[in-house]
């Protein structure tokens, strides 16, 4: 069996009177590419929000290597290894590139391994080295997502969640994204895709998971649910 870096059971959440997420379980192996895929308001930003330690889990667990972080605060569930990058970039304006980066270390002490890391994602998006003192907000749409992207890598996770990766995106960007991805992936960090595009996250990711309205429907392999054909039905337009 492969390694499992996260784990969630029995995981319920939601806004007040709302419940959005349901009896959620599902296993992200260690060192993957995973996605969650499913239409729009089915809950993925919900669970990620969850996950990040954003909303309260109202029932069940979520474990990090064995260990729960279910109800963590949000610094600590960071702290922990897991970086979130979320939906719309959120960068911050009037900081340059380079300065948005290093945000995503704030809670780093070890320096030399931080500029190691800076040049790597630099390595990794050349386009932000060019970029550097630039306002990180007044770049495009996939330059933004690079920089956000780095900024989750800035904070040496062990696991990387990016929510909505292709969102508003040409396909040729989402491609080099894409393949951006999969070299940060075989450094060994583990990557969770949340998507709504799903003929992008199954191409990226080994594994995945579909959410309907708050409740996990299918799960496998994603050339299995690739092929499904109640998927090519629902989300493929096949
Ligand atoms: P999208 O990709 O559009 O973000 P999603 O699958 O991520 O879709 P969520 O954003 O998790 O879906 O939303 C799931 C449900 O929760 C939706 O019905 C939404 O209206 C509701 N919801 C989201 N945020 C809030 C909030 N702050 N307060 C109340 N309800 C919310």
């Amino acid at each position: 069996m492969p390694e499992t870096i996260l784990e969630i059971d029995g995981l319920a959440a939601g806004y007040g009177d709302v419940q959005v997420l349901w009896d959620i379980s599902l296993r992200v192996e260690a060192g993957a590419i995973t996605c969650i895929v499913g239409s729009n308001g089915a809950g993925k930003t919900t669970l990620l929000r969850t996950i990040s330690g954003l909303i309260a889990p109202r029932a069940g667990s979520i474990r990090l290597d064995g260990a729960e972080i279910g109800g963590a605060d949000p610094d600590a569930v960071l702290g922990a290894g897991v970086a979130h990058v979320p939906e719309g970039r959120r960068l911050f304006r009037g900081l340059s590139v380079r300065d948005n980066l290093m945000l995503g270390a704030y809670l780093r002490r070890d320096r030399a391994q931080v500029a190691r890391d800076l040049d790597f994602v630099m390595e990794t998006f050349p386009i932000l080295r060019e970029r550097a003192g630039q306002d990180a907000t007044t770049m495009s749409g996939g330059e933004q997502q690079m920089c956000a992207i780095g900024r989750g890598i800035m904070s040496a996770p062990r696991l990387l969640m990016i929510d909505e990766l292709s969102l508003g995106l040409a396909p040729r960007l989402v491609e080099t994204l894409g393949e951006a991805l999969k070299e940060v992936n075989r450094t060994g960090l583990s990557i969770l895709l949340v998507e709504q595009d799903v003929l992008t996250a199954l191409d990226l990711a080994s594994h995945g998971f579909v959410i309907e309205t708050g409740r996990v429907t299918m799960t496998g392999a994603s050339a299995q649910l690739a092929g499904d054909a109640r998927i090519r039905e629902a989300y493929m337009g096949l």
